[in-house]
């Protein structure tokens, strides 16, 4: 009998990617691949590529270079938002064997089959407008949680951003689907669930992208009714989108944890309608008002770009006071980054690369007290914590309701259990 084919994995970007990974590795593993880790041999590299990333390109060359003097006869696949928008400069890359594009991905099984190692690399992928189908995805991290890929692509278009050219218009799984997968996630053991999409708020378009018939808020309630799933997040969600029925259903809900992420971007509404964002900053700071009346106790996630094009010293002030006034938890802070066919390119003046360090920095500080801050305030406070794993031989780890990660000396029944303990 032939020796079993094995196959490593390489993911570069977002939790989206991580459970998309998670998908195509099972779909090699079900047709008899055996899965290695990326620093062993394998016949099979699969790198899957980001295109927020920066270096996304000089970050694929060094995986490839990496691959080729360790196994220069296996087979190299490059997938992933990146090798969507630059097929053809990843098939440059010497070393590469396929690239595959969205709509490619998934058949990945037929296209590893019919591939050997030749000179120059293989191109399938599609023009983004044609692109329809959705690829339910999730990603299992040592059981515990799982991130659940409801949702794909975006019908928005920020004027930084490069996702829906990568990924296509939003597209959606159904309701039945989704709860059927949280009930076989439960059957593995699996107890927190992270809804994962790119523009989660927008679910419901079905997987041809024009059905209306479910929304983001049918979703959180049909999902709530699957008993055996304890806890569920919401990884990330627009301002516009969250709405107030959602608030108060998260608000009154056990298994809906305290728990949001909410992109603000900027806190200057002439950066915001530079950004083609759908929302201006009172939206955002009533959105935040209302969840911290209905849960005092809710973590409060913020994403936010620093030094766009037209960003002023004032408009940055702005942003800091906004945020310092805004009862959060922390900030996920991105350094704004040219990206090549983006509306962005032409906003003036561009601001210096240092001068964007320089507030990235700032922020990072003001993150830093916002977490401190939010974790004193519930020091002394018991709360129910989904210990995940141990860390180190001594210790173990897992997170509150609302989102405090704990830190704990190792008890192995602990694990994979809801506790309740003492912050
Ligand atoms: S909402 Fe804006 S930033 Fe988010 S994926 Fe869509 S276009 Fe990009």
């Amino acid at each position: 009998m032939a020796a079993a084919k094995t196959v490593a994995f390489h993911t570069l970007g977002c939790k989206l990617n991580f459970s998309e990974t998670s998908a195509i590795s099972r779909l090699l593993e079900n047709d008899g691949f055996e899965k290695r880790s990326f620093d062993e041999q394998a016949d099979v590299y699969v790198i899957n590529t980001c295109s927020v990333t920066d270096n996304a390109d000089k970050e694929c060359r060094h995986l490839v270079r990496r691959i080729q003097r360790k196994s220069p006869e296996s087979l190299v696949v490059i997938t992933g938002c990146y090798a969507q928008l630059k097929p053809k400069e990843i098939a440059a890359i010497p070393g590469v064997d396929l690239v595959l594009g969205a709509a490619e991905k998934f058949n990945i099984v037929q296209h590893v089959k019919e591939l050997s190692k030749g000179d120059s690399a293989k191109i399938c992928s599609c023009d983004i407008e044609e692109l329809t189908g959705f690829n339910a995805s999730f990603s299992v991290n040592d059981r515990t949680r799982s991130f659940l890929k409801v949702q794909d692509g975006c019908n928005y278009n920020c004027s930084f951003c490069t996702i829906p050219m990568a990924r296509g218009k939003s597209r959606s799984d159904t309701i039945a689907n989704v709860v059927n997968t949280a009930a076989q996630l439960a059957a593995r053991d699996v107890k927190e669930i992270i809804l994962t999409g790119v523009n989660l708020g927008d679910f419901g378009k079905g997987a041809s992208g024009t059905e209306t018939r479910e929304n983001f808020t049918a979703l959180v309630k049909a999902l709530d009714n699957v008993d055996a799933i304890a806890r569920y997040r919401i990884s990330s969600i627009e301002p516009n989108l969250l709405t107030n029925e959602i608030i108060e259903f998260v608000a009154n809900s056990d298994r809906f944890m305290p728990h949001f992420h909410i992109p603000l971007q900027s806190g200057s509404n002439d950066i915001l309608a530079l950004m083609r964002r759908r929302y201006k900053r009172d939206l955002y700071a009533e959105r935040i008002a209302l969840i911290k009346t209905l849960m005092p106790h809710c973590a409060i996630g913020v994403d936010v770009i620093v030094g766009f094009p037209g960003e002023t010293e004032d408009h940055f002030k702005e942003t800091v006071d906004f945020l310092q006034e805004l009862d959060i938890s922390y900030l996920h802070v991105f350094t704004y980054s040219e990206r090549a066919n983006t509306r962005a390119l032409d906003i003036r003046p561009v601001v210096p690369v240092n001068t964007r360090l320089e507030r990235n920095k700032i922020l990072r500080n003001l993150s830093y007290m916002k977490m401190q801050y939010f974790t004193q305030q519930h020091v002394g406070q018991t709360r129910k914590v989904l210990f995940e794993k141990c860390a180190g031989d001594t210790m173990m780890e897992g997170y509150t309701d609302n989102y405090i990660r704990v830190t704990a000396p190792r008890q192995p029944l602990f694990i994979n259990y809801i506790v309740d303990w003492t912050i």
